[in-house]
C-alpha cells in the first residue's frame, strides 16, 4: 500500500513547474477540512491504491513533459521507506523532488534532506504553535513536532533546498488577524525569513463540517500584509487568481 492516486500533469503544485503530483497514504493529523480524507485510513478507499511499481512507471512515463515531482499525501513522511525509494527514482530520472509535509515527523524530513533526496519542501503551519490550537485544528498536540521542524529550515538553506511555510485558512474557524500575526511571528522566529502561503481553504471538498463560506481574495490579501509585518516574502493562493505575491 502506497499511494491512492497520481496528477500525470499540475502546473499548480510547484509554482514555475511542471509536475507529477503522488499522493501518499495515511496521516497522524485529523483536520476537519481535509480534502484527501480518504488517504487517512485504507478503509476509506474506494479502489485499490497505486503499488510502488505503478508509481516508478507513471513517473518514468511522464519524464518526458514534467521537471519535478511533487509528493504530498496523506502525510508524505508517513510511509518513509516509500517515500525515499520513490524520490531516490525521481532524481535517477533526471527530475526535481518537491515533498508537502505537516511537520509532525521531524527526524524522517532530517533524514531526507541528509541523503540529498528533496529540493523543496512545502511545510504546513496550520495554527498558532500551541497545544490548544494544534488540538482544535488537527485533532492532534503537534505544535512541538512543527516547531522543531521549522527550525530544520537552516539546514535546507545549508543544502540548498527551497523551503516554505503554508497555512490553509478558513473564516471563523482558522485564519484570524491575530493567528496568522502569530504563526507568522514563530516563523520568522523559528525558521527565519523564508516564503509564506496563505492558503484559501475550500469549504465544499471538506472532510467534517467547516464553517461554510471561504475567504475572499481581498481577505486573504488583509492576512497577508499582517504576516508582511514578519516575514518579507508572502503570498496568497485563492482558487480564481493562483498563487500571487503581497
Ligand atoms: S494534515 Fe493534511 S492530510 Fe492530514 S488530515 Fe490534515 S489536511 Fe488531511
Amino acid at each position: 500500500m502506497t499511494a491512492k492516486n497520481m496528477i500525470p500533469l499540475s502546473t499548480v503544485d510547484w509554482y514555475g513547474r511542471a509536475a507529477t503530483v503522488v499522493f501518499l497514504m495515511g496521516c497522524p493529523y485529523r483536520c476537519p477540512y481535509c480534502q484527501n480524507h480518504a488517504l487517512l485510513e485504507m478503509g476509506q478507499l474506494s479502489s485499490e491504491p497505486a503499488d510502488i511499481e505503478e508509481i516508478k512507471s507513471e513517473i518514468e512515463k511522464n519524464s518526458l513533459f514534467i521537471s519535478a515531482v511533487v509528493f504530498t499525501g496523506g502525510e508524505s513522511f508517513h510511509q518513509l521507506g516509500a517515500l525515499l525509494h520513490l524520490a531516490e527514482f525521481t532524481h535517477k530520472q533526471g527530475l526535481l523532488v518537491g515533498v508537502e509535509t505537516n511537520g509532525y515527523y521531524t527526524d524522517r524530513i532530517r533524514q531526507m534532506i541528509d541523503a540529498h533526496l528533496v529540493d523543496l519542501i512545502c511545510m504546513d503551519v496550520k495554527a498558532p504553535l500551541t497545544r490548544d490550537a494544534y488540538l482544535r485544528i488537527c485533532g492532534i498536540d503537534a505544535a512541538k513536532h512543527v516547531s522543531d521542524s521549522l527550525g530544520l529550515s537552516g539546514l535546507c538553506r545549508e543544502s540548498k533546498i527551497d523551503f516554505e511555510a503554508r497555512t490553509t485558512v478558513f473564516p471563523d474557524f482558522i485564519g484570524s488577524p491575530q493567528e496568522i500575526r502569530l504563526i507568522a511571528e514563530s516563523i520568522r522566529e523559528i525558521a527565519g525569513d523564508v516564503r509564506y502561503i496563505i492558503q484559501q481553504g475550500i469549504p465544499e471538498h471538506a472532510w467534517k463540517d467547516v464553517p461554510e463560506r471561504a475567504y475572499t481574495r481581498d481577505e486573504l490579501i488583509s492576512l497577508a500584509k499582517i504576516a508582511r509585518q514578519f516575514l518579507s516574502d508572502v503570498r496568497i493562493r485563492t482558487k480564481e487568481s493562483g498563487e500571487e505575491c503581497v
